[in-house]
């Protein structure tokens, strides 16, 4: 991992540490780029997935959801453009004997110069202080222009040749940017080759008659077989959603960056049915309703942006990604696209059935367009994972780790600490998680001084400690200690539940959307 830098280090050992994330059958020295959710991290990742089932599904009246199974029938993968379209341009250095993906490649060396850039804006912003006007400086100084020009024009030449399919000049711009394999630094490569990145799987048990399947190598084609189905059974008039989360699989040819590129990931899509003409509306509107649900969860707008598509896949009339800050630069975290009636359409010819809908409103039968929504589980828990990370020095000079999640999706919410093992504390400590688990996650602990507690549940990223003491007998009080300011107060046992839905409960974060 080339690109690895430290805080990137640290979250993977954190999250393997507090038992977040381990590789895949780790005691056969693990399974490349699969990983398992271990104990905390099922508990972060199921809260992302409900944060965004409920803001889509719950809360649109028009959103429906469902679960398809990961085989479909094979001519699924046909008719939506996999078996022929679904590859990876890749490259081989002939030194090293690796592997790469040749877009990835050039997109990296991209990477370097908008490092750059950002270097010299950090510089300058220090220089000029707070009458420093970034915009005005990315327009003017010369070095930041230059870089941002060769950076533009890099990319719009990678589109435009893998759009044409035309690897040979990929390889051309490889080797014109003198990228080197970044293992040895060779520059001996071969030619660039398209690879299929879909799994492939047998149904049956003869060798003869079995039957050739795919894993799914996305949840949306589960969705576009059952339209109709949702359609008629639900009733459902256009503009509505189907929404769904479930794993995907793709034989990906550089998995690295830990759970950023899987084998095996979750994704959470939503097909948005619309009539046709209406798609370039639709597709501005989800654009900013993804991006209004990413900044909910108070992660900073500046860790986000947009990238739109210069090169489209073959069923998209527009696309753009929202990027997010990882530690290892902007990188897509969620697609948005504009599908047509693509999907739709070639289901109609490969199975010759219609998959039309009536509109009463234009009085006409047509196939709808679709704007699509598709984020991956596994990416949103890195995103929420590495940001929340944070090494925080505090006033004494010491240091502690913190794990700042959004409270709303963190594993623990609440954990309860007696500040002894003995004189009846733990009895009542254990009282108050038997009222408070009915509604939120809450934990117990009583090892260790209670100072290494804290410490333990902020790298763990519970947000509030509940401590019981001898005063907690007496008055029916405890402290209740706030994760990331540290402040302690005295409360009743009694106004525990209310003080923390305040903080806690999902719609005050799903109002802000
Ligand atoms: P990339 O360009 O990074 O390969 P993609 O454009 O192929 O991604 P989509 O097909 O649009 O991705 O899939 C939608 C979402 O699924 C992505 O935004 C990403 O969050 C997630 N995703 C895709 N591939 C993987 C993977 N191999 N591991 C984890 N998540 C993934």
């Amino acid at each position: 991992m080339t690109q690895q830098t430290d805080q990137f280090k640290k979250v993977i050992s954190h999250a393997k540490e507090y038992g977040f994330v381990f590789p895949s059958s780790e005691i056969y020295d693990g399974l490349s780029a699969v990983y398992d959710y271990a104990q905390n991290g099922v508990a972060l990742k199921n809260n992302i997935r409900e944060y965004w089932w409920k803001s889509m599904v719950q809360l649109h009246e028009n959103i429906v959801g469902i679960d398809a199974a990961i085989l479909m029938h094979p001519t699924t993968w046909k008719a939506s453009g996999h078996v022929d379209a679904f590859n990876d341009p890749l490259i081989d250095n002939k030194v090293s004997k690796k592997r790469y993906r040749a877009d990835v490649l050039v997109e990296d060396y991209v990477a370097k110069i908008e490092a750059k850039i950002d270097k010299e804006i950090q510089k300058a912003a220090k220089r000029f202080g707070d009458s420093f006007d970034e915009a005005q400086f990315r327009a003017t100084n010369p070095r930041v222009v230059a870089n941002q020009e060769k950076a533009t024009l890099i990319l719009k030449r990678l589109g435009q040749s893998l759009e044409k399919e035309d690897l040979a000049d990929v390889k051309a711009l490889i080797e014109e940017l003198e990228i080197s394999c970044p293992d040895t630094g060779s520059r001996d490569w071969t030619d660039v080759k398209q690879f299929n990145l879909m799994f492939g799987t047998k149904l049956g048990a003869s060798a003869d008659t079995a039957m050739d399947l795919y894993l799914r190598p996305e949840t949306a084609q589960g969705i576009f077989v059952n339209y109709l189905n949702v359609q008629k059974t639900g009733r459902m008039k256009l503009p509505f959603g189907i929404a769904q989360t479930g794993k995907a699989f793709r034989n990906e040819i550089v998995a690295r960056q830990f759970i950023f590129r899987m084998r095996e990931f979750e994704q959470m899509e939503m097909q948005f049915f619309i009539p046709p003409g209406t798609q370039k509306e639709w597709y501005e509107q989800w654009k900013q309703t993804r991006l209004s649900w990413h900044l909910s969860l108070g992660m900073g707008e500046e860790n986000y942006r947009f990238h739109d598509h210069e090169k489209l896949a073959h069923y998209a009339d527009a696309a753009s990604d929202i990027e997010f800050k990882f530690p290892f630069g902007f990188k897509e975290l969620e697609g948005i696209h504009s599908r047509t009636d693509f999907d739709l359409s070639s289901h109609e010819k490969f199975t010759g059935k219609k998959l039309q809908y009536f509109d009463p409103e234009r009085n006409e039968n047509y196939t709808p367009y679709v704007v699509e929504t598709s984020i991956g589980l596994d990416r949103m828990f890195l995103a929420v994972f590495s940001w929340a990370l944070r090494e925080e020095t505090l006033e004494d000079g010491s240091t502690r780790t913190l794990l700042k999640l959004p409270s709303v999706l963190a594993p623990t919410k609440v954990v309860v600490l007696p500040l002894l093992k003995k004189d009846g504390l733990p009895e009542l400590a254990h009282k108050i998680v038997d009222t408070l688990k009915w509604e939120y996650a809450t934990a117990y602990d009583e090892k260790d001084a209670v100072g290494r507690r804290y410490r333990r549940q902020d790298a763990l990223g519970t947000p509030f400690c509940i401590t019981v003491d001898h005063q907690s007998l007496e008055d029916n009080t405890v402290t209740l200690r706030d994760r990331d300011s540290m402040q302690q107060e005295r409360v009743a046992i009694e106004d525990l539940s209310s003080l923390l839905g305040e903080k806690l409960d999902i719609k005050n974060w799903l109002q802000k959307i």
